[in-house]
């Protein structure tokens, strides 16, 4: 099996990633399948994919991604437009699959494939309709610490002693799901008595605990202050993008809506999981050497 594996991979180096992300966008056409049809708490298997005419969609224009370029976004029956959110979902997921195989140990590529499509389907369910669903959140928080136990390379601990690993790699879950929902919960309540209103909802309290479950306490405090970042720049553009280019199309007055929509955006209308999401892959994918590095040298200063 493994000499297969090397076989295969010495003469077609690119079979392996291609794979794997088309796998990825397979799931990612999946995931929009979820994102419509969990907040109606439609199933996601029946009925199958249909227009918003009602006709049945044909499997040859529900390739992932493909589709959509083909089609150029409208559906062959009726024209109506198809979301440019089915053909990012299908790449978003295909991307980070690959990223996964490409960058980790088998066991921390398989949780890297779970945690990236619980992620992007939490945040977009967030994004449209504000707020996330408890099998994402709750879900997500006692997958996580299954996987961990069960793939301790997510925490980069050997397979060698493996119940003894697997213990370990929990204790790391645990305690990342404890510090992340912890430290979000009271800065949440620390900005309620500042703003003298709402301004986190308590699933992004739960969400941390599944970021926390696969990050690890250092990934978790990233993911919360690297969240809050994304957002304030997240906000700051997109005030600054209706200063430049104005309220053009906008029927209502243009000073009244744009008095509401900045409020809209600074309370508690701006879905703060997606930002969450978006500091927890980086960190997971990307900066988790860095981040760890620069908590352990902090520590020993401290402890020294
Ligand atoms: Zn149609």
């Amino acid at each position: 099996m493994i000499d297969q594996y090397e076989l295969i991979h010495a003469h077609f180096p690119w079979f392996f990633p291609l794979f794997v992300f088309i796998l990825g966008a397979i799931v990612g056409s999946f995931l929009n399948v979820c994102i419509i049809r969990i907040p109606k708490e439609e199933s996601v298997v029946t009925p199958p994919s249909h227009c918003a005419c009602g006709k049945r969609i044909a499997w040859y224009d529900n390739l992932p991604i493909l589709s959509w370029i083909i089609l150029r976004g409208k559906a062959r029956c009726c024209g109506s437009p198809f979301s440019i959110r089915y053909p990012i979902v299908e790449a978003l997921t295909g991307a980070l699959f690959m990223f996964s195989l490409l960058l980790f140990p088998m066991g921390k590529a398989v949780a890297g494939m779970i945690f990236s499509s619980i992620l992007i389907c939490a945040s977009y369910i967030d994004l449209n309709e504000m707020y996330l669903p408890d099998r994402f959140t709750i879900g997500g928080f006692i997958f996580g610490l299954l996987l961990c136990f069960a793939l301790p390379s997510l925490h980069g601990f050997g397979e060698s002693v493996f119940v003894l690993d697997a213990m370990r790699s929990l204790i790391v879950g645990l305690e990342g799901a404890f510090v992340g929902t912890a430290l979000i919960l009271w800065i949440g309540l620390i900005a309620e008595a500042f703003l003298r209103k709402e301004a986190m909802g308590f699933g992004d309290v739960k969400f941390m605990g599944a970021i926390g479950a696969f990050c690890g306490w250092q990934g978790a405090v990233f993911a919360v202050f690297g969240g809050a970042v994304l957002g304030t720049a997240g906000v700051i553009f997109f005030l600054a993008y209706r200063l430049v280019f104005g309220k053009k199309g906008d029927s209502s007055t243009p000073s009244e809506s744009g008095e509401e929509d900045s409020q809209t955006l600074m309370g508690r209308q701006v879905p703060f999981g997606p930002m969450l999401a978006a500091a927890a892959l980086l960190y997971f994918f990307y900066l988790h050497t860095f981040v760890d590095r620069y908590f352990s040298n902090i520590s020993s200063l401290l402890y020294r």
